[in-house]
């Protein structure tokens, strides 16, 4: 039996897990449970999965569920706020974290459970793409086991049998990499005309053509910056330099990504666009379970196409390698004024095409450090914020 905590349990990724958790009753209990503000929707799973502890992001959303599974007779103990996070990530009861929980709030818990030797199926990208070595190093001092959840990198992860489960994997086992081929969708706007981006609403950016994600990433999707996390995040999991990643685009998203050998080979990891493959791929390592995802019909798709991604049309991609390739806190920057310029934008203070902009102004603006310590990179996520406020509070007077 193995014992789950999920942080970030009422997200995209959360509900997916719980999907298939439900599937398999005899192999995976419940240990614990966290949102944010979705209290009801916690209550609801509490209800059904009956963990031993859940957590919120208030005191008086920890007052809220107190009462309600009270009212269930449900006897979940309830705490709120990152340090319980941490101590749920952590605990020595838990087996394996899903990591699930959107942006920099995540970088505390999930490290948490690295540090405590966890397996951590990873889905909070931003975590990694902040920390970096200090991730890695942290990980692999405690003898935690890494699963890439994000669909790319866990067909990465499959396309490399050699992995065995060890971060990172190239560049130590000199596996015969050529190139890491990233798949990307291209998001809604792969095609319409660039110059009317400036006037598209938050729902047309998260209307994603081939996913159904959370609101942060869905944005990033649309502006192609997810891609340039997810190169960075490719650096970390599989060791391989900025040169040795390739973005693809396939607008289908039934090829999740593919690595490409010195002989020739290409391997590749295809399925329909569902979380719930690369979740239960990580819950069963190196097994194999039922997820609930319907068995991928070629023939009714027929037709796969690839492209090469167009750095005008989609700036963030090109602002995240130059992230890569400027190592130490750059990523850490990249993300912090990407996660304020995407809140800016869903909360209808920017358009669409500033988002790069303020990310690239605030790039300029500051100077970015060595990644020495988890305080040096909280440091610089807090200096971006806050230039990235400013900037984007001069922009909308
Ligand atoms: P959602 O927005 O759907 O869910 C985010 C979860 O995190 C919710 O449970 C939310 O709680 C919680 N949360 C939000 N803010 C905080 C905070 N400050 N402190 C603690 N918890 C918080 O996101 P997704 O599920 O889409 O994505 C989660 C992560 O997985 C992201 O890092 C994303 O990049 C990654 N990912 C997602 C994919 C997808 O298909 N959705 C694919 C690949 C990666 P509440 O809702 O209660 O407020
Ligand atoms: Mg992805």
């Amino acid at each position: 039996m193995q014992r789950i905590t999920i942080l970030g349990a009422t997200g995209s990724i959360g509900v997916s897990t719980l999907d298939v958790l439900a599937r398999h009753p005899e192999r995976y209990s419940v240990y614990a449970l966290s949102a944010q503000t979705r209290v009801e929707e916690l209550a609801a799973q509490c209800v059904q999965f009956r963990p031993a502890r859940a957590v919120v992001g208030s005191a008086a959303g920890a007052a809220q569920l107190t009462a309600l599974l009270r009212a269930a007779g449900v006897a979940t103990e309830v705490d709120y706020g990152e340090a319980a996070l941490c101590a749920i990530a952590s605990a020595p009861e838990v087996d394996t974290v899903m990591a699930a929980i959107v942006g920099a709030a995540g970088l505390a818990p999930t490290l948490a459970a690295a540090r405590g030797g966890k397996k951590v199926l990873l889905a909070n990208k931003e975590a990694l793409v902040m920390s970096g070595q200090l991730f890695i190093d942290a990980a692999r001092e405690a003898g935690a086991v890494l699963l890439p959840i994000d669909s790319e990198h866990n067909a990465i992860f499959q396309c490399m049998p050699q992995f065995g489960g060890k971060v990172p994997a190239v560049r130590e086992q000199g596996a015969g990499v050529a190139k890491i081929l990233l798949t990307a969708s291209g998001g809604p706007f792969l095609t319409r005309d660039v110059e009317t981006l400036d006037a598209v609403t938050p729902d047309q950016a998260c209307k994603h053509p081939t996913w159904s994600m959370g609101r942060k990433i869905s944005v990033d999707s649309a502006t192609m910056m997810n891609k340039g996390l997810e190169v960075i995040e490719a650096h970390w999991l599989f060791g391989a330099p900025a040169e040795q990643i390739e973005v693809v685009i396939h607008p289908q998203s039934v090829i999740h990504s593919m690595v490409s050998y010195v002989d020739g080979s290409v391997l590749a990891q295809l399925g329909n666009p569902d979380m719930r493959t690369p979740i239960a791929h990580a819950l069963a390592y190196p097994e194999r379970i039922a997820s609930g995802v319907a068995q991928l019909d070629l023939t009714q798709i027929a037709t796969l196409q690839f492209e090469r991604p167009d750095f005008k049309r989609f700036p963030c991609l090109a602002l995240a390698f130059d992230a890569l390739r400027a190592g130490g806190t750059a990523p850490a920057l990249l993300n912090a004024a990407n996660e304020v310029a995407v809140q800016a934008f869903l909360d209808l203070k920017i358009g669409f095409r500033q988002i790069d902009r303020v990310i690239a102004h605030v790039m300029d603006a500051l100077p970015h450090g060595a990644a020495h310590s988890i305080e040096a990179v909280m440091a610089q996520d807090a200096a971006a914020r806050a230039a990235a406020d400013t900037h984007i509070a001069g922009l909308s007077r």
